[in-house]
């Protein structure tokens, strides 16, 4: 894996965390995005060669709303950087991790994404992300 590419905090509301992060991070919030497929907004941070993102339900359902009612707001997955996801996906499937996603799937910021099942990572939700290229 190249680097910790972002990680994922789950938030109520965008409204009151992006003016909140800018303030933390002492820099704007460069790109909201709505992911339908996850049912999620999403605001991007650029911290050096890391991003945060914030990511805010868009349905009670949604898995971040479900992860809020559990858990409450907190750091939701970490996204390492790959350059071939689908290697990587079959080298870790090879190690013996649980994927949550058979095929690499369009995630936000330009990326195809697969997440890890966090009981084969001692809880960690891991993300695996390749720019599209
Ligand atoms: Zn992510």
């Amino acid at each position: 894996m190249l680097k910790v590419e972002h990680i994922g905090i789950a938030v109520k509301a965008l409204e009151q965390s992006i003016p909140l992060y800018e303030s933390l991070l002492n820099t704007s919030c460069y790109k909201t995005e709505v992911v339908d497929s996850e049912k999620v907004n999403t605001a991007f941070f650029r911290q050096g060669d890391t991003k945060i993102e914030l990511l805010e339900s868009t349905d009670p359902e949604g898995v971040i709303a479900r992860f809020i009612d559990k858990k409450g707001e907190g750091i939701h997955h970490i996204a390492f950087e790959v350059a071939d996801i689908e290697a990587e996906m079959a080298r870790l499937r090879a190690e013996g991790f649980t994927l949550l996603n058979e095929t690499p799937k369009k995630g936000a910021d330009h990326k195809l994404v697969c997440f890890l099942h966090p009981k084969g990572t001692h809880g960690v939700l891991v993300e695996l992300c390749q720019e599209i290229r």
